[in-house]
């Protein structure tokens, strides 16, 4: 959507105000469907605060630069400094530095940008922040105080990996609620253990919520991501029932991202968020900033004997190629098994499973290839991928941006190569356009 149209329909609120004292301290009122306390489940829980003293803040020098944020000028809890600091991130990225002034003094957000921009830390850091900073008397097992819903269960993993980083030095006990795994397992965590930070798919957590074992009326911080994604997947009333399950809007503080706005998400957003701030990074400027990208014309034949060749090249490092369609990477993924190339496979029809091992398996290599869909692709959060390569030219130019950021990351450089085939030749005309400039191609190198 062109900025000129999402600003329209959002139109530009007012300014950062200091935090309306009365806005999310107020207190929610109890939920209908109010679990009985049963004794095995209402042990309070003291919450410990006492700030490990072993690190000594001022260790976390990082040298003003004008126009870029410190995380040091955000006067954040000092355990959470310390995750930042152990993380080794210096400045806040932009998606950061925008979102964390509106966020932290307790409004509302609509954010428009995708993975790799650091959106991931923007709000769990205010999540933290405003759950250490506030502690109720009692707390109870199977009501988190956060909930952060996803589309994908790589996603959700990779958020919860986060919080725990992130929160590494808190006491905040973070868990995933996910489907295709561990069922008791979560039904008996979320029963047994105070639970402060819920990362969860829809699905699970509605089957949860159904059944009573865990309750969302405590939810002080909800955070909606991948929002465009949620639609695409048909997961919009499953969350909207999530949704309905938390204190109203104005008692809770909502954080919403997506990378693109249909109209649909539009509408959503702004029903589920109270006074919204919006925030938008452009995804030309972070995902194609750091990436060389590449276009070969190609024939469809040549293209596997052009990947192969490219691929046992010294300078290749992690790999990632994409297909439009699991049996296209299904079976290229075997006829490069079959010309000695080590690829691994990662889409919808791999079990879940195995779908987590082999991306284990992947950030463990140094040179390492996988084979993916773009559904599966989204949730790689894998640092040091050297190259994208697009096997198929995506349907939709969303998903070429989507795909390429998968390099480019953490302020690495990334080589993003595309195939395009006699076919696949008219879809470029959608992606200049969507990406706003134009795309120069070459004849694929025969060496
Ligand atoms: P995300 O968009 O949340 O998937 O984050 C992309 C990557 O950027 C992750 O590997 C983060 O660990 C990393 N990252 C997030 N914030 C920062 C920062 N301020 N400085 C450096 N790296 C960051």
């Amino acid at each position: 959507m062109p900025i000129g149209l999402f600003k329209r329909l959002f139109p530009s609120k007012e300014k950062v105000e200091a935090p309306t004292p009365n806005k999310k301290a107020a207190k929610p009122k109890p939920a209908e469907n109010k679990k009985p306390k049963s004794k095995a489940s209402t042990a309070p829980k003291a919450v410990t605060k006492a700030p490990q003293p072993k690190w000594d803040p001022a260790q976390f020098t990082v040298a003003a630069v004008e126009g870029k944020t410190r995380f040091h000028d955000f006067k954040l809890d000092e355990r959470i400094m310390r995750g930042i600091y152990d993380l080794g991130f210096e400045y806040a990225s932009p998606i950061q530095s925008e979102s964390l002034p509106i966020t932290l003094a307790g409004h509302d957000i609509i954010g428009k940008a995708q993975t790799g921009t650091g959106k991931t830390a923007a709000f769990l850091i205010t999540v933290m922040q405003k759950l250490l900073t506030s502690t109720p008397q009692e707390r109870f097992a199977s009501e988190p105080r956060a909930l952060v819903v996803a589309p994908t269960r790589e996603l959700a993993l990779q958020i919860a990996q986060d919080a725990r980083e992130l929160g590494k030095h808190t006491d905040l006990h973070v868990m995933t609620v996910l489907g295709g795994m561990d069922y008791d397992k979560q039904r008996t965590e979320l029963s047994n253990k105070v639970v402060d930070i819920v990362v969860a798919t829809p699905g699970r957590l509605l089957d949860f919520l159904n059944q009573k074992i865990v309750f969302l009326d405590q939810v002080e911080m909800l955070v909606i991501d991948e929002a465009d994604r949620m639609l695409d997947m048909g997961f919009i009333p499953d969350l909207k029932r999530i949704i309905r399950a938390t204190p109203e809007k104005n008692l809770r503080q909502t954080q919403l991202f997506s990378a693109t706005y249909p109209y649909d998400v539009i509408e959503l957003s702004e029903s589920w968020t109270y006074k919204p701030h919006q925030v938008e990074i452009e995804p030309e400027s972070v995902a194609t900033e750091r990436v060389d990208q590449k276009f070969y014309i190609i024939q469809e034949t040549e293209k596997d004997k052009t990947l192969a060749r490219i691929l046992k090249s010294p300078e290749m490092g992690r790999a990632i190629i994409f297909a439009n369609r699991r049996d296209t990477t299904r079976d290229l993924a075997q006829r490069l098994n079959r010309m000695g190339l080590n690829a691994m496979l990662l889409s919808g029809e791999v079990a879940q499973n195995k779908r987590m091992a082999t991306l284990e398996r992947f950030k463990k290599q140094e040179k390492a290839i996988l084979v993916a869909t773009d559904v599966a692709g989204r949730g790689i959060h894998v640092d040091g991928i050297s190259h994208v390569f697009n096997y198929n030219l995506p349907d939709d130019p969303e998903d070429y941006v989507h795909r390429i950021g998968r390099t480019g990351r953490a302020g690495a450089n990334g080589i993003a190569i595309t195939f395009v085939d006699e076919f696949e030749a008219y879809g470029l005309m959608d992606l200049e356009s969507y990406l706003g400039n134009k795309i120069v191609t070459e004849v694929a190198p025969e060496e």
